[in-house]
Formats: structure tokens, C-alpha cells, sequence
């Protein structure tokens, strides 16, 4: 085994092996030496990446031991070894999955659902046991599908879903593909020859997030939640597309478990807590964030309890979806006197979380048009409390999502809120209809104007194709120029934009800067002081930089990004007007469709007519010093920031916008690559992930506003 100093130093074997043609003719014996050396610094680095979310080298450099590794078994076939990295491969496709049988049943848990729940058990448990105080060892319930793991000889040699926990399915060789599960693993260390683990597989949050937004983007259908897609995964036929779901698996039992001579082991392992803690050293994933993470060991029920709300406030901030915590006599001998019912143990029980599902009736749809047409159809539910919140609307996304789910208008639907995510309805219960339910029939022309509606082949969404004359779209338009990510001009909010688009006032930009301020005194709710103060805000916006007037221009595919890139490159909009696709193409991070919408835009005789009007009433269209990023200068440029917990002094928008002011840029996760993690209330697994790499600077929010105020 090597320390950590000495991966450090051979992160970069790969490299070197391969920049030498020697590697070719290494004699066996020597490349035998070289390949277990590989295999043991390869493994570390999953275990650091996969396990710990703690990388501390560079992916090239992963990818040069990788290479190195894999030519050296190329070179000699025989010294290939089942616990390579390399073997981590798909194997092709499987027809059907061979039904095995778990050691022992993989059963259901008993539920309480309050802190009487709790007290009642653990009274029940005193009573039994005669004892006057019983331990508890606590973790999260993963809310993913359970896994079966079976070790021999330190290998990996069979895998199994949980089926109807007397079988389940053999997915060996899916599992196999997984890098956060040790494909070895020393149990030999410990007298252990063979043993049957027992965890739950699920995916991280935000890579969930991300998964769907590529889904989204390329007009695929959105996976309903973490849950059902891992569980999906795991029994992917084609054993290659397994990796791609990015599941990783939690272990949280040891189960039955051999020494070499076949006797019964499993009570060496004295208490619940000493055995994750051993599947800790062992690498595997695990609720424990350190080797000598007490946390989750509890000394009565009062402190299982503080437990359990800690968790409860926290679970948002968690990288993975949870659906209550597992508690679990924590000595392993007073486990089998407490002994289990046919269904489950006794010695356990699972306390479930405020349910993230609610049912309710879909009264109807509307479909709303957005500023480019899209068109999305919003459920109108009855109101329902889902875990705090007032629910009544639900966006069904587009019409394939509700062909997917079948959904017809009068439905029972289920919705789920999961995390920061907004409501969701995960299906429509159809053994509740009773014929009165209609289908869906998808509108052919727009709600607003009735243009017909349009859909290219491989898009999912429809779009009302009248562009510059669909009330809705204008209107959207309209709000989407004076709102605060572009010509930001404060005091006329989405509503008192409606309001003036349908009494006449603004139909058009320009009209927003020939408002008749002595008529808007008269109305309503309007008086001397507040019609000032919408002037001077909106003769102030004429000042505003230029991206600002580009975002606001709403050109499709140009957002805040793109638009600072374009100013970067040209001086005024009216050297843009004269720029083709293929000048624009050469521009950083503008690829052929970004480039085609800006020179369609600019082309289009309206869009000119426009620009000029709007030059003619007095707004910037130039590039100016003044506006451009100072961001090479201030001593944050190419710094990485995180945002965790709840802020309280400003919004994670505006935390994004000063971090790329000051040049730096945001990350989604702790790595070693990130600089800062910004702390808000209420911070959890990032925080505690943040506090073990040394490198990372840890800031409240006063400390991060400091920062910048210094920065500028
Ligand atoms: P249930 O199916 O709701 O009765 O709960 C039992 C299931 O919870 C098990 O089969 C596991 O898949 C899952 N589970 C998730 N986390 C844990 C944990 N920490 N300990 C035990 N079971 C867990
Ligand atoms: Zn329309």
C-alpha cells in the first residue's frame, strides 16, 4: 500500500511509461511488477474520485496510467487480473438476467413515522431485552434500488437486484462497470474468505439534474426521478450504457459472512457500527465520512431523535435523494436476540421522512406561450400541501410527456416535489378513473393569436409560428426586455408590463420610451412620485452596456454569455449587422446554430427598423470602456467558487453574477479544484466534504461579500 504522499508522486507513472517505447519490450516479469503497481494506484484514484468525491489528480493523468496499464495487459494477456480497472468493461449484452438466490431474504423495514414511533420501538425493545438502555446505530435511507454483493476471495463474484427478496436478478457484470464499487477488497485481512454485502444504489443529485437538462436540450424524454432510473440501470440489458446513468452504490450491511474453513463469521463483526466502519476501510461508499465517524452512533432514543431532525433540515443540502433514516440496534448480539417477523427485523426500523407525494386531480390544461413560442402545457390541479408547499400548477413539459404517461384531463395524478425541484407528476393513476376523464388533445394552433403551430421533426416542443405579432410572445418579450438579467429597469415588473400591453401603451420596445407619464399619473394605484421614479429608471436603461441591449433583444440562442462574447468582439451593433456566420463561428464558445439565429435576426427588415428607432430614442449601441469585464485584473480571475446551504444576504443568481464579475467561475461540486465554498445556513455534506481538502478556502457570506468588495 502506498501513502498518499507517494500517489501523489506517482500520479504521473503513466505518463512516463508511455513517453517510453521501452514499455513495448518490458520482459514479463518486469511488467508483471509494473501492472500491479498500475492496478494499485489506479484503484486508489477510483476510491479518492468515486468514493471519497476527493480526486487529487489530473483526468489526463488518470487516463496515461489507465493506458499504460491496459497496454502492458495487451503486451501479455496472462498477466491480466480480475480486479483490474480495465476489467471494468461492458460485457455486451444480456437477454435475460439468471435468477439467484439471495443467502438470506432481503427484507422490508418496519416504519415509524413521528418520534412516538420511535419511543414506542425502542420501549419495546427495553422490554424484551430487559435492558434499560439499548445503542443505535443510524444512517440515511438511500432512496435508490437495493443491491446484493457477494465477495470470495476478496473479488467481486456476483452481483443481484433484490428481486422479490428470496431471488433476484444476477447483474454481475453491470455491476462490474461501477467504479465506486471495489471490484477487491481485502476482507482476507480479516479472516473473512466470503461474505454477502447488502446497499442501495442511486445517483448524485445534480449529475441527475444534468442528465435530464442533455435530455431536455436534445429533445429526449426526462427521466421521472433518481430512483426509478437507477433502479432502471441496473438492469440495462446492454451492460455499456450502465456507466452512463453515473449510479453509484452505498453499501449498509454486512451480511452472512465465511472464514476459509466455511464456518459462520458473521457475529466476529460485534456491533453494526464496527461493520461499516470496516466496509469503510474496505473502500467501499458508505454513509460514514471518515474512518472514525462516530455521527451515526446514538446512545438512546432521545439522541437517535436529534439525529433524525438534524437530517431531516439537512436532507435538501445532501447530494442524494433520501427518504428517512434506518435505525438499527447497534450490538449485533442483542440484534439476533431481538430476531425478526416473517416481513422484517425487528431490531431495525425505518423513520420515513414527510412524504414528497401528494394526490390530487388535474382539473385542466392550459397552455402558455413563451417568449419564442414555445408552448407549454401547465397541469391546473387542485390545490394540495406537498411537504409544506401550496401546489396547484404542474408543468407537463411538452406533449410527448403526456402521451408518455398517459394523462388525461380529470385525473388522479401523484406529484412529487424531490429537493430544490419543483413539482413533478410522476404518473396518473389510472385504476381510479371512472370514464368521466378525457384525453388529451393537443392544441394545432396557438392560444393566443391562433397561428398554427409548428414543430421541426426532432424537436419536442411546439411553437407558435407568428413570431412579432402573437400577443403572448410580444408580451413575453416585452417583460423579457426590461427584466433584471437585461435592460434591468426597475419599477416595471412583469405585471405592470402586462398591464400596459393590454391597455395600448407599450406594443412595441420602443413605445416603452415614448410612455405618456401624464396619462399613467391618472390610473389607478399611480401617483406623482411613482411615475418619476419609472422615468428615471426607464431614461436611465438608455445608458445600459451594450450585452444588456443584446440580451434584451431577444435573438433565440443569445443569452447573457453569448451576448458578452459578441461585445467582446465588435464595438457597436452596427459592425454586428454586418457580420456573417462564419466571422461569428470563429468566436469562442458560438457554434452554427447560435451564429445562423444572430445573422437571421439582423437581417430581418424589422429587427433593423428596430435598432434604428431605438438608436433614433437615444439608447447606447456602442461599446464603451466603461462596460467592459475588468475581470483579468482582480486577483479572483479563473478562481472557482461553490454556493451550499441557504443564503441569506443574497440569492445564488447574484452570487453567480459577482463570481463572474470577478472572473472567477462556479463549479457544481466539491473537488480539489475548487477554491472557495460559500457557506449559507443550514450547510451540510458539501461543507463537511470542503472541510477535509486542505486547499479549499471555506467562506461565510460575509466573508465571500468582503472578498469581492476587495477584489474590485
Ligand atoms: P422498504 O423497502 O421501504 O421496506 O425498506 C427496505 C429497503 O430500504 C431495503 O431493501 C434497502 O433497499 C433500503 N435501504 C436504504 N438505505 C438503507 C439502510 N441504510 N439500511 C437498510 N436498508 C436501507
Ligand atoms: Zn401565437
Amino acid at each position: 500500500m502506498y501513502s498518499d504522499k507517494q500517489q501523489k508522486t506517482l500520479a504521473g507513472l503513466g505518463k512516463t511509461l508511455l513517453a517510453n517505447d521501452h514499455l513495448k519490450s518490458t520482459s514479463k516479469s518486469e511488467a508483471s511488477e509494473v501492472i500491479d503497481q498500475l492496478i494499485q494506484v489506479l484503484n486508489y484514484h477510483d476510491w479518492r474520485y468515486y468514493v471519497l468525491s476527493e480526486p487529487i489528480i489530473e483526468d489526463t493523468d488518470y487516463d496515461y496510467l489507465f493506458d499504460a496499464l491496459k497496454l502492458l495487459q495487451e503486451t501479455y494477456p496472462s498477466l491480466m487480473r480480475p480486479d483490474s480497472p480495465t476489467q471494468r468493461v461492458a460485457r455486451g449484452l444480456s437477454e435475460d438476467f439468471e435468477s439467484v438466490e439471495h443467502t438470506v431474504p432481503m427484507l422490508s423495514l418496519a416504519k415509524a413515522y413521528n418520534d412516538q414511533d420511535l419511543i414506542d420501538w425502542d420501549a419495546s425493545i427495553k422490554k424484551l431485552m430487559q435492558e434499560e438502555q439499548i445503542v443505535y446505530a443510524c444512517e440515511p435511507k438511500f432512496d435508490g434500488a437495493s443491491l446484493a454483493l457477494v465477495y470470495e476471495n476478496d473479488l467481486l463474484v456476483r452481483a443481484a437486484t433484490r428481486g422479490n427478496g428470496i431471488v433476484g436478478d444476477d447483474i454481475t457484470n453491470n455491476i462490474k462497470t461501477l467504479p465506486s464499487v471495489p471490484l477487491r477488497a481485502a476482507f482476507s485481512k480479516y479472516g473473512i474468505y466470503k461474505t454477502e454485502l447488502r446497499g442501495e444504489v442511486v445517483i448524485h443529485k445534480e449529475r441527475f439534474k444534468q442528465m435530464n437538462e442533455r435530455r431536455a436540450a436534445a429533445g429526449e424524454k426526462l427521466y421521472s426521478n433518481a430512483r426509478n432510473t437507477a433502479s432502471g440501470a441496473l438492469r440495462q440489458k446492454d451492460s455499456s450504457k450502465v456507466a452512463e446513468k453515473q449510479i453509484e452504490a452505498f453499501l449498509y450491511q454486512v451480511g452472512v459472512t465465511y472464514d476459509e474453513a466455511g464456518n459462520d463469521r458473521t457475529r466476529d463483526l460485534k456491533s453494526h457500527g464496527a461493520s461499516i466502519q470496516l466496509l469503510y476501510d474496505l473502500g467501499f461508499k458508505t454513509s460514514l465520512k471518515s474512518h472514525d465517524d462516530q455521527s451515526n452512533i446514538c446512545q438512546n432514543i432521545e439522541e437517535v431523535i436529534a439525529y433524525c431532525n438534524k437530517w431531516r433540515e439537512t436532507r435538501d443540502d445532501y447530494d442524494y435523494e433520501i427518504d428517512g433514516i434506518v435505525i438499527k440496534v447497534d450490538d449485533v448480539e442483542l440484534q439476533d436476540m431481538v430476531g425478526y417477523t416473517a416481513h422484517h427485523p425487528r431490531w431495525a426500523i425505518a423513520l420515513k421522512f414527510d412524504a414528497r407525494q401528494a394526490t390530487t386531480i388535474l382539473e385542466q390544461i392550459d397552455y402558455q406561450v413563451g417568449r419564442t413560442g414555445a408552448i407549454t402545457p401547465v397541469a391546473k390541479l387542485k390545490t394540495v400541501n406537498l411537504a409544506g408547499a401550496n401546489i396547484s400548477n404542474a408543468s407537463l413539459h411538452n406533449e410527448e410527456f403526456i402521451k408518455e404517461k398517459d394523462i388525461h384531463i380529470g385525473d388522479t395524478v401523484i406529484l412529487q416535489r424531490a429537493g430544490d425541484v419543483i413539482p413533478y407528476i410522476v404518473e396518473a393513476v389510472k385504476r381510479k378513473r371512472d370514464g368521466s376523464e378525457t384525453p388529451v388533445v393537443f392544441p394545432t394552433h396557438c392560444p393566443s393569436c391562433e397561428s398554427p403551430l409548428e414543430k421541426p421533426e426532432e424537436e419536442a416542443v411546439w411553437r407558435c409560428s407568428n413570431r412579432l405579432e402573437c400577443p403572448a410572445q410580444v408580451e413575453e418579450q416585452l417583460i423579457h426586455f426590461v427584466s433584471k438579467g437585461a435592460m434591468d429597469i426597475r419599477g416595471l415588473g412583469r405585471d405592470i408590463v402586462k398591464r400596459f400591453y393590454q391597455e395600448g401603451r407599450i406594443q412595441r420596445i420602443p413605445d416603452i420610451y415614448k410612455l405618456n407619464y401624464g396619462g399613467i399619473k391618472l390610473l389607478e394605484g399611480w401617483g406623482e412620485r411613482s411615475v418619476a421614479k419609472l422615468k428615471d429608471s426607464i431614461e436611465a436603461s438608455k445608458d445600459q452596456p451594450l450585452y444588456r441591449l443584446l440580451v434584451g433583444l431577444g435573438i433565440r440562442e443569445v443569452g447573457t454569455g453569448t451576448a458578452k462574447r459578441l461585445v467582446e468582439a465588435v464595438d457597436s451593433v452596427e459592425e454586428l449587422q454586418n457580420w456573417t456566420e462564419e466571422q461569428l463561428i470563429e468566436l469562442p464558445d458560438i457554434g452554427p446554430k447560435v451564429a445562423a439565429s444572430i445573422v437571421s435576426f439582423f437581417q430581418d427588415e424589422r429587427s433593423i427598423k428596430l435598432l434604428e428607432e431605438l438608436k433614433e430614442l437615444g439608447l447606447n449601441m456602442k461599446k464603451r470602456e466603461q462596460d467592459m469585464p475588468q475581470v483579468k485584473s482582480t486577483v479572483l480571475a479563473g478562481k472557482t467558487f461553490l454556493f451550499t446551504g441557504s443564503l441569506q444576504q443574497f440569492t445564488r443568481n447574484d452570487a453567480k453574477r459577482m463570481v463572474e464579475e470577478m472572473g472567477g467561475k462556479l463549479l457544481s461540486g466539491v473537488s480539489s479544484k475548487l477554491h472557495y465554498l460559500v457557506v449559507g445556513e443550514k450547510a451540510g455534506s458539501k461543507l463537511t466534504k470542503a472541510q477535509k481538502i486542505e486547499t479549499i478556502t471555506i467562506l461565510n457570506e460575509d466573508e465571500f461579500l468582503k472578498l469581492v468588495a476587495e477584489a474590485k
